[in-house]
């Protein structure tokens, strides 16, 4: 029997309030149950709201060093059940264990990275115009927040917000992915068992149509912060609005490297191999347009195909699998369908974008990865974000038209640029529009200490991370503090 999880609501474990459950079903072997979880609704949403206002006075009172010591506890028992965390995560979310572990490790650092951040200077002093008044501005908590997270690293994003809204005495909401809520589960334990008193951190597991609305609508709530599509995070920034609460978007991407006829090419094929098919093409910022110039196209495009159709996809837990099934049927089903879209508008499949069948392959959500040519910048496939293993390669003739290419979408979270020319690196630099920005390396990735986010319609103008975090999970209170 698989095992039932339960949600954790003011410090206690419970089932959803109507009773309904959930499978968690792994994409590599749909018969394999991973876990039934509760399937939550608006009540639960509810309830944890509630929770988190009764538990927030005492949580920002609550001195910076202990909830720095809290996060770094959690940090040492996470570090601890790595192996069980990695493990759980390829079976709900089908990437490589590796993939993995490599998540879980960075779910770790981030704890322990916000723990020191914890301990940071909360304000700052200034020179009053009046000789006895002490002047200075303090960032301080917001109240009660709700995290709402994708299935695609469902260690990482939510650990990335979590830590800093826990480090600075926000207490916290947490809804994480109905595909995907064992990883989400683990963390809350870590930090429930590391000693966060009842009602700090809220896990809710269930539906994100009812959950999603209820948060945004309770009068506790004092902010969101959202990864997710573009559609659901239009809505619950409509809300947010209406209500005047701070929010944080982070949406969808259509992220390009740039080869410039300089390039190394191998290292142009390894970079853009990476960004498109690691996790499956499943990162908001996967690689999902090539534009190449002509000089050096032919070339490019052949060691591109040859390497995309070498690589071996199969069961995450395989040790040799490069990549993984999609996370569901109906992320295969999009996948598939857009390597339609594809072909009707006239580019060329020049390799994969095929169900894999036989054998394995029949038990899971197996697609190879695709390679098309011939995209012109107007098709869908050059314009929608796919969030899959395909690529599409675009010609360009210089620079210059590489670079129009490269911004003429409705996206801005990260782009690449492959070259020797440090004067053609640094235009790109300056002139591509995205917030993350990329020189001879690939378009994924994300370190703590910087801040994430992108231009456009991939964020809401708001940045996560870094000091991005402290920025977004505080708010500033100025003090004029003068003698009796
Ligand atoms: P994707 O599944 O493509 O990553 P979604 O935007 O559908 O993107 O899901 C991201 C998160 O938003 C998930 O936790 C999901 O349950 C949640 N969600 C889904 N619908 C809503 C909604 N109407 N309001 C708020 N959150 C929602």
């Amino acid at each position: 029997m698989e095992r039932e999880y339960l949600n954790l609501i003011g410090g206690e474990w419970t089932a959803a309030a109507g009773g309904a459950t959930r499978s968690d079903r792994n994409p590599a072997r749909s018969e394999d149950v991973v876990a039934v979880f509760p399937s939550g609704g608006r009540e639960d949403a509810v309830r944890a709201a509630e929770a988190a206002a009764r538990a927030f006075p005492g949580w920002a009172r609550t001195p910076m060093p202990k909830r720095s010591e809290i996060l770094l506890k959690a940090a040492a028992l996470l570090e601890q059940r790595l192996d069980e965390v990695a493990q759980a995560l390829t079976r709900e979310e089908g990437k490589t264990l590796a993939e993995s572990k490599g998540e879980t490790a960075r779910g770790v650092s981030l704890l322990r990275y916000y723990a020191g951040e914890a301990l940071q200077p909360t304000g700052e002093l200034f020179g009053s115009a009046v000789a006895t008044t002490l002047l200075f501005a303090e960032r301080v908590p917001l109240g009660p927040v709700a995290l709402i997270t994708p299935w695609n690293f469902p260690v990482a994003i939510p650990t990335w917000k979590v830590a800093p809204a826990l480090a600075f005495g926000n207490t916290v909401v947490l809804k994480p992915a109905e595909l995907t809520p064992l990883t989400a589960w683990h963390l809350a334990d870590v930090l429930h068992q590391a000693g966060l008193p009842p009602g700090v951190l809220n896990l809710v597991v269930g539906r994100g149509s009812q959950i999603g609305p209820a948060l945004a609508e309770s009068p506790h709530i004092k902010a969101i912060s959202f990864t997710g599509s573009n559609a659901v995070g239009a809505g619950l920034a409509a809300k947010c609005a209406e209500r005047g609460i701070k929010f944080q978007l982070e949406m969808g991407g259509k992220n390009p490297v740039i080869v410039l006829s300089d390039a190394d090419l191998d290292k142009a094929v390894e970079l853009t191999i990476a960004g498109a098919m690691l996790s499956t093409g499943q990162k908001c910022t996967a690689t999902s347009r090539v534009i190449v110039h002509r000089d050096v196209l032919g070339d490019f495009r052949d060691r591109l195909v040859a390497r995309a159709s070498a690589l071996k996809v199969g069961d995450g837990m395989k040790a040799d699998t490069y990549m993984g099934p999609l996370v569901s049927a109906d992320a295969e089903k999009t996948v598939l369908d857009y390597i339609e879209v594809g072909k009707r508008e006239g580019a060329r499949l020049l390799t994969g974008g095929a169900k894999l069948r036989g054998g394995d392959y029949d038990r899971g959500f197996f697609v190879s990865p695709a390679v098309f040519d011939g995209v012109r910048s107007e098709m869908r496939i050059a314009q929608e974000e796919i969030f899959g293993p395909v690529v599409a390669v675009l010609e360009a003739k210089d620079f210059d038209e590489a670079l129009a290419l490269a911004n003429d979408t409705r996206f801005g979270l990260s782009a690449s640029v492959v070259t020797r020319d440090l004067g053609l690196a640094l235009r790109f630099v300056r002139e591509i529009e995205v917030g993350i920005v990329h020189v001879n390396s690939q378009t994924a990735g994300a370190e703590p200490q910087v801040p994430f986010g992108g231009f456009k319609g991939s964020s809401s103008g708001s940045r996560e991370q870094g000091k991005a975090a402290r920025e977004f999970f505080t708010q500033t209170k100025t003090v004029y503090l003068d003698p009796p």
